[in-house]
């Protein structure tokens, strides 16, 4: 049997996963503008796989078939169009081949489909931040081949694995001498510009110049002079191949980073901001951590694992080591290098170790004051980070205990100071307190517009007093963690009775004394009627436009963390709210004066469900709460 029928007897032709399908079409569109990005992604995976092998072979030497040299080579034939990028690293077997370049691994991957919008610039972002790998080969090439054989195994495990992008791959055994992969991109006719030699060595420049790894290319030798000996091609090495973390921060420049960021993080656009420190005495490691300019698409789904690439003594040990970083800090990417931790150390080893430990709050640590900085030079950038990652931040706040007063200037809130953007710190609120001011005021609120127009709002606009308008989902559980701030009690302005301490002039403090005594008869009433569905009921000075509001007890929970918690079907303990009028309004004027026992009960109903509604709540019967509203309308056109 020939070479030929051996490669045909065992073809196979499968299809790509629905998902990359998409992402193949969508990419090739959307990503044309930045084509030249293919070379990184497979350096970068080139790389990586040299990484690996380097760690298979600490505990198995024979992986690196008397040949430890570890390099990546780049060729091109500008004739045949082809641009060859192979490494000598861990390679794949058969069944790795079709799960790592048949399908996506990643969770959530469907759900990112979903959110593409067909737009390519818009589209290009997002694929920016899902990390496109592998399948960018096919923005340049109309067809893939990858020969790849796993280290270690025999030479007729070969496989080579090809296709043209549009749906299927074929896949084959083949005879392969050399371990490592080396994947032959079949250029577009329009593309051909890649296949040369000046182009590749100013793209490796480029994005991979830091790589741990030589990218070796063949010379070019001009063509001799007449009577000169022509020069054969030799091999070179096209970049600098030192790891970039493992040189001084002065002989690096910007682009460099920017570079090395793209190359460990798949994401095409530039980071943020980034910090390199080399840390030597009683803990001996390196870092260089980074802060995306963007989240990622999966940045919620807590379970996707991620970390730090993780080195001892420059030898690659695993991706995402995630025992560096409290997880929310799970945004940031960088390594971490370290001779503390001995090359055979595993995850479990990672998650009890007291070394780790300690490099993990240094790290957390270094990132705050990364952003803290950031906050008061840039505060610019800082709010564009907000927006990105402000949400994360705040699980901080109920994880990370040690660092809360840090978490807590870092924080950004919007305000009735403001409109609805969240750029006020808590800082920014104390400064402007008002002399007497005690408590730093919020509301929580399914919306900004629901906390502004809330009824518990009108005192503090009318004294000029400025609240905090907390409408994220996560603001409630966070506010839980965060009970004071700068010695100040945050206190939720629909809990408890208002006590705006020494800003009430006594003046008002006397009036309110003696509108509850000129109420008090009603009062009663309204507690006959309601006592099945209130804690208490009192006159209060915090309205000045609305007729009453609901006001929780000073220790229930929080109305949307309620909400939540419901929603995700756990018992929350039923709790009566007070119901507070507002002796200065005409409507309850009316109803103090109220003789006929029939609309006095259907204005006390409407006044409470009225302020049910103006809390952001549901009504129990909303078909009563019509028809008695109905019915004193009726009354008034009388
Ligand atoms: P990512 O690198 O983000 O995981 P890719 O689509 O680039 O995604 O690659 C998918 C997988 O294919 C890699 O995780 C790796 O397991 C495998 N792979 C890609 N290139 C190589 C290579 N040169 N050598 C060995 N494995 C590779």
């Amino acid at each position: 049997m020939s070479e030929h029928d051996n490669i045909e007897a065992n073809k196979e032709t499968l299809g790509f996963q629905t998902e990359v399908k998409q992402l193949l079409h969508l990419m090739i569109h959307s990503l044309y503008s930045n084509k030249e990005i293919f070379l990184r992604e497979l350096i970068s995976n080139a790389s990586d796989a040299e990484d690996k092998l380097r760690f298979e072979a600490l505990s198995n030497d024979a992986l690196y078939e008397n040949d430890g040299d570890l390099k990546i080579r780049l060729g091109f034939d500008a004739e045949a169009k082809t641009v060859t990028i192979a490494d000598n690293g861990i390679g794949m077997s058969r069944d790795e081949v079709i799960a790592h370049l048949g399908t996506i691994a990643k969770s959530g991957t469907a759900d990112f489909m979903k959110n593409l919008t067909g737009d390519s610039q818009k589209d290009s972002h997002l694929i920016g931040q899902f990390g496109v790998g592998f399948y960018s080969a096919f923005i340049v090439a109309k067809k893939v081949e990858v020969f790849t054989r796993k280290a270690g195994a025999d030479k007729s495990e070969g496989v080579l694995w090809s296709s043209e992008g549009e749906g299927e791959f074929e896949i084959a055994s083949i005879e392969r001498e050399t371990r490592g992969t080396e994947i032959v991109l079949h250029l577009k006719d329009d593309e051909a510009e890649f296949a040369d030699g000046w182009r590749l060595r100013s793209l490796v420049k480029k994005y991979s110049d830091h790589i741990a790894f030589p990218v070796i290319m063949q010379s070019e030798p001009a063509p001799a002079a007449e009577g000169e000996e022509q020069k054969e091609p030799e091999d070179e090495t096209v970049n600098e191949a030192t790891a970039l973390w493992t040189l001084s921060k002065s002989e690096v420049k910007d682009e460099d980073y920017k570079a090395f960021y793209k190359h460990i993080s798949h994401d095409f656009q530039d980071p943020m901001t980034w910090s390199h420190n080399r840390v030597e005495g009683k803990l001996d490691y390196t870092s260089l951590l980074y802060i995306p300019a963007k989240a990622p698409f999966d940045l919620y789904n807590r379970e996707v694992p991620r970390g730090l690439k993780l080195y001892v003594q420059r030898v690659f040990i695993m991706d995402e080591a995630e025992q560096f970083l409290p997880l929310y800090l799970r945004f940031v990417k960088g390594i971490v290098d370290t001779r503390d931790l001995s090359l055979n150390v595993s995850r479990e080893i990672l998650q009890s170790d007291k070394v780790v430990e300690s490099m993990k709050s240094a790290l957390t640590k270094r990132i705050l004051d990364m952003l803290s900085k950031m906050a008061k030079n840039e505060p610019e950038n800082y709010q564009k980070f907000w927006d990105e990652f402000g949400d994360v931040m705040k699980e901080g706040l109920g994880e990370d205990f040690s660092n809360k007063e840090k978490l807590a200037k870092l924080l950004r809130f919007a305000s009735t100071h403001g409109d609805s953007t969240k750029t006020v710190s808590l800082e920014d609120y104390v400064s402007r307190m008002q002399e007497s001011q005690e408590k730093i005021y919020y509301i929580s609120a399914e919306s900004h517009g629901a906390g502004t127009s809330s009824p518990h709002m009108e005192i503090f606009r009318k004294k000029g007093i400025e609240v905090l308008v907390l409408s994220d989902r996560i603001d409630g559980w966070m506010i839980s963690h965060l009970n004071e701030f700068d010695g100040k009690h945050m206190q939720d302005i629909t809990k408890g009775e208002l006590d705006l301490g020494d800003i009430d002039a006594e003046e008002e403090k006397k009036q309110q004394e003696e509108a509850s005594k000129t109420f008090e008869n009603l009062i009663g009433q309204i507690k006959e009627l309601l006592k099945d569905k209130v804690e208490d009921v009192r006159v209060t000075n915090r309205l000045t436009d609305s007729p009453a509001c609901l006001v929780a007890g000073a220790h229930d929970m929080d109305a949307q963390m309620k909400k939540i918690m419901e929603a995700a079907g756990q018992v929350v303990p039923e709790t009566k709210p007070s119901f507070e009028i507002n002796p200065e309004h005409p409507l309850v004027k009316q109803l103090n004066d109220e003789q006929n026992d029939e609309r006095f009960n259907d204005l006390t109903y409407v006044l409470f469900d009225q302020a049910a509604l103006a809390s952001g709540e549901q009504l129990k019967e909303p078909g009563a709460f019509v028809s008695r509203l109905n019915k004193l309308l009726l009354d008034l056109s009388k």
